[in-house]
This record gives C-alpha cells, sequence and structure tokens, in this order.
C-alpha cells in the first residue's frame, strides 16, 4: 500500500470515531450512520452525529 492510501483509511476511520458525552468512551461508528445518532455501546447514550 502507498502512504497516501493509508492515510485516506485512517482518515475515514477518525471520522467515523465518536466520543460518548456521557461516559467519555470512544467507539466507531459504522459508515452507514455517520449522519445518525447511534447509542453508546458502552452507557446506551445517544451520541449526535459529528458536525
Ligand atoms: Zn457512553
Amino acid at each position: 500500500m502507498n502512504p497516501f492510501f493509508i492515510s485516506t483509511i485512517i482518515g475515514t476511520v477518525l471520522r467515523l470515531k465518536r466520543t460518548c458525552p456521557k461516559c467519555k468512551r470512544d467507539q466507531v461508528v459504522s459508515a452507514g450512520k455517520r449522519q445518525e445518532s447511534v447509542s453508546c455501546k458502552f452507557c446506551g447514550t445517544d451520541i449526535p452525529p459529528n458536525k
């Protein structure tokens, strides 16, 4: 893999990463849920999509 491809993958993962406002734990949401609120998999709190 070339470095550009690797940085593109890392950038995609970072966009899908969310931090729960309640328990402050990081988690990666599926790409299809990128624009939607998701439930924290640790405490169940709704996490709004990143702006
Ligand atoms: Zn949480």
